[in-house]
């Protein structure tokens, strides 16, 4: 069973440097609140000023890659406070797992009840040291895990698993 996102952070990591989940590798609608929109910057990049699409290769227009979130007072709380990459509740995930550095966002999903990590590329090819690291989490732990190479994903884990990622993305690739 993988670790909920909702975990308190490990004692001595954070995001200082780290604006992976914020650069569009991963995809989420951002709604602002009204009543914060006076804090946000106004610079003309945003025409609806409430929701923003942020999605591959389209990142946060607030965004300031490496350095953080320049609308930092009116972020949603959905996901933009929400939000934890496995690295930060997981102590069991190594240093070398933090976004910034392995170019890897590893999230907690689940699928018809089945929890799996979800490894996504941001930014480059996925390194064979992560890759295969994501791999023995199901080898030696039997966590379901889901993760990209070359942007083609990957599965691995239980049957039930193995049916429910299948029937959902039937042209991806099971190993
Ligand atoms: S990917 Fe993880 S470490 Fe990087 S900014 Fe997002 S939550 Fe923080
Ligand atoms: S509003 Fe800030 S925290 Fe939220 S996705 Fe954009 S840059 Fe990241």
């Amino acid at each position: 069973m993988a670790i909920p996102q909702s975990a308190p952070t490990v004692p001595g990591r954070s995001c200082d440097g780290c604006t992976k989940c914020c650069e569009g590798w991963l995809s989420a609608d951002i709604v602002f609140d009204r009543r914060l929109l006076p804090l946000l910057p106004d610079d003309g990049r945003i025409t609806d000023r409430l929701v923003h699409r942020m999605e591959p290769g389209n990142p946060c227009l607030f965004v300031e890659k490496d350095k953080g979130c320049n609308s930092y007072a009116a972020r949603p709380y959905n996901p933009c406070v929400q939000f934890r990459c496995h690295y930060l509740v997981d102590k069991a995930v190594p240093e070398s797992m933090k976004p910034s550095k392995s170019n890897v966002i590893l999230s907690v999903e689940e699928i018809d009840g089945e929890e799996f990590i979800r490894a996504t590329e941001a930014g480059k090819k996925m390194e064979a040291e992560h890759a295969l690291w994501v791999v023995g989490l199901y080898i030696n732990n039997s966590v379901n895990v889901c993760f990209t190479v070359d942007g083609r994903f990957y599965y691995l884990g239980s049957p039930k698993f193995i049916k429910a990622i299948s029937e959902k993305y039937p042209t991806q690739n099971i190993l």
